[in-house]
């Protein structure tokens, strides 16, 4: 991955020739730093929660990318939200789009799929005026229930920038009173209520972690149609009748 980050934008065609190049990819120099890296991650035994909290720290805080961030305290109990790992990035452009085209609906959705350690990751997404799906917030959390839900959306929400076109969108990072983290704040998101439904699947979850956060939340029709089919199949409906 590390190596093909110069050619981050390139066409599908650009990486695959690429790809073939090896030499092209991989010089020596960048092979010798490469090596270095993971010399000094085992010799100061760095796995990757490690690695990503110095990133978090170090390139992606400095950057404002990080809208929320907390370090899981096993000590809490289990229905208190710092009891859980978070962690919540976005981008200028990505909340803008959340402004724009985010103003009536918004889609969320969990994967847990995407990393070895199989750690829930939450995707939300906006529809943008061509019709594609955009990102706006992603979220790394160590469960997926209605408490780390509820800090991702409220995350974005203190970060949706107002409709003002002088207005800079300042923000600010303020570290959590109860948690070990810190959250970004950007003040002008009061200014304009963003307040959209979310799409979300048949998890419950979802639905109570956004309840009084949002407008409201409405099932995404893919996964209606899938839990009634499934539970008339359940049920034993007749082919004929379904
Ligand atoms: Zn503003």
């Amino acid at each position: 991955m590390k190596m093909l980050a110069p050619l981050n934008g390139a066409s599908e065609e650009t990486i695959r020739e690429a790809l073939n190049n090896k030499q092209r990819v991989c010089s020596n120099e960048k092979l010798r730093k490469l090596i270095a890296r993971d010399d000094k991650r085992f010799k100061d035994n760095a796995g990757p929660w490690t690695i990503l909290h110095n990133m978090v720290e170090k390139i992606l805080k400095p950057n404002g990318f990080v809208l929320y961030y907390q370090i899981a305290n096993p000590h809490e109990p289990e229905d208190s939200p710092a009891r859980y790992y978070q962690l919540t990035v976005s981008d200028e452009f990505w909340l803008r789009n959340g402004r724009d085209f985010g103003k009536i609906c918004i889609g969320l959705d969990g994967k847990y799929d995407l990393n070895i350690d199989r750690a829930p990751v939450l995707s939300i997404v906006v529809e943008n005026n061509a019709s594609c799906g955009t990102p706006l917030a992603f979220t790394l959390s160590n469960k997926e229930n209605h408490m780390t839900i509820r800090m991702a959306v409220s995350a974005v929400k203190q970060n949706i920038p107002c409709n003002n076109n002088n207005c800079e969108h300042n923000w600010y990072y303020e570290d959590l009173h109860d948690a070990k983290g810190f959250k970004r704040i950007c003040p002008c998101s009061q200014n304009n209520l963003w307040n959209p439904y979310m799409m979300i699947d048949k998890h419950r979850p979802s639905k109570l972690g956004i309840e009084g956060l949002t407008c409201g939340a409405i099932l995404c029709w893919f996964h209606i149609m899938q839990t009634l089919g499934n539970h008339l199949k359940e049920w034993q409906i007749p082919q004929q009748f379904r």
